[in-house]
């Protein structure tokens, strides 16, 4: 089977050079594990920080070994109790056609719930960081004004609309497109949305809410945190989930020079990290299930064919070339 390995750290935006399509072995699972044939891995922004020689929440990318992250597939073989041939899994041993994975690192899903590669974004690991994140960590509660960055993507729009199916008074988002702006109010039920190319983030903003905000969800990080910060309203909260405008920066980026209406404001602002919130994954499933049957919810994915195509995914993702979340799907 293919696999893919990081090969040199990028420096900057990552280049077709820095990674590698290699074949290795397909073996029989280990005692107590499984063999996986994936069928979709995911590729997701933090990834970026992991191929940096960088201690952080998850360890660095090694060189000239496969890369990980989540997967989707189908058992072939089993050497694990509980685990049988055809049974769907979850796993951390993406970006690779088939994988040896210990049966307590794989969680099998019901796949009749929503098409496998769900498990990935709306019912996966980035549906629970925008449930989390705006349920727990911003302490969401009905009648506030929401405004989240990054809209358009796999985060982004679920926290839109949980907060509208929660009663938010007033969605508010931004993205880099028109096109995705029109999707935000048309499909997802935005009450406003604005492109971010298109001029100031804090202009923009204030007019997008005119009664200021009390919940922002920060993936964006630079002018967009400069600008919640500007129209928070008193005790405003902010979730912040991530801040992709910096990830391939080379230079240490500026703080917002208005930070300190944190103080005049009585602001909270939280970071939060989505393994910590595991223990949600139950009620997460089983809300957001139900709002995906209900017709409330609707998510769309962005799927890259093809295992070869990997790495274009995955600059894809960092230039914004997906709109909700961006998959690789192997034939
Ligand atoms: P997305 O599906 O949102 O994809 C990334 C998007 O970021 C792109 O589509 C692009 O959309 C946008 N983007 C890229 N560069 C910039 C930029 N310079 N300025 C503004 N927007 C930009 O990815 P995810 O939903 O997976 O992740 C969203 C955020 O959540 C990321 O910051 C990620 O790191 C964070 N995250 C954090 C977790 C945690 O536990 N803390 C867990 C999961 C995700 P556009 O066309 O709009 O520019």
């Amino acid at each position: 089977g293919r696999e893919w390995h990081l090969v040199a750290r990028p420096h900057g935006w990552p280049k077709s050079t820095d990674f590698a399509l290699r074949e290795a072995p397909v073996t029989e699972p280990d005692e107590g594990g499984v063999l996986v044939r994936n069928k979709h891995f995911s590729v997701d922004p933090y990834m970026r920080g992991r191929m940096n020689d960088v201690k952080s929440y998850t360890p660095p990318y090694q060189l000239d070994h496969p890369m990980d992250g989540a997967a989707v597939g189908e058992v072939i073989a089993s050497n694990a109790e509980g685990f049988a041939v055809g049974d769907h899994v979850v796993h951390g041993l993406g970006w690779r056609e088939y994988a040896r994975v210990p049966a307590r690192y794989a969680t099998k899903v019901d796949a009749s719930l929503a098409p496998l590669s769900a498990f990935l974004g709306v019912l996966g690991m980035t549906g629970l960081t925008a449930y989390a994140g705006l349920f727990e960590t911003a302490s969401f509660k009905e009648g506030d004004a929401v405004f989240v960055s990054g809209a358009a993507g796999a985060v982004g729009n679920q926290v839109g609309q949980l907060a509208r199916i929660k009663g938010a008074s007033r969605v508010i988002g931004s993205a880099g497109s028109d096109d995705k702006v029109r999707l935000l109010v048309e499909e997802y039920g935005f009450d406003a949305a604005f492109n971010y190319k298109n001029g100031s983030v804090k202009r923009q903003l204030k007019e997008a809410a005119p009664d200021g905000i009390d919940v922002y969800f920060e993936n964006v990080g630079g002018e967009h945190l400069e600008a919640a910060l500007s129209s928070f309203n008193l005790h405003g909260r902010a979730t912040i989930c991530g801040m992709i405008s910096q990830y391939n920066s080379t230079e240490a980026t500026p703080a917002p020079h208005n930070l300190a209406l944190v103080i005049s404001k009585r602001l909270r602002l939280q970071g939060m990290l989505v393994n910590d919130h595991r223990a949600l994954m139950p009620r997460f499933v089983k809300d957001v299930s139900g709002w995906l049957a209900s017709g409330e919810l609707k998510y769309q994915e962005t799927a890259v064919e093809g295992i070869e195509k990997g790495f274009d995914a995955f600059l894809g993702l960092l230039r914004g070339e997906n709109t909700g979340k961006m998959i690789v799907t192997l034939n």
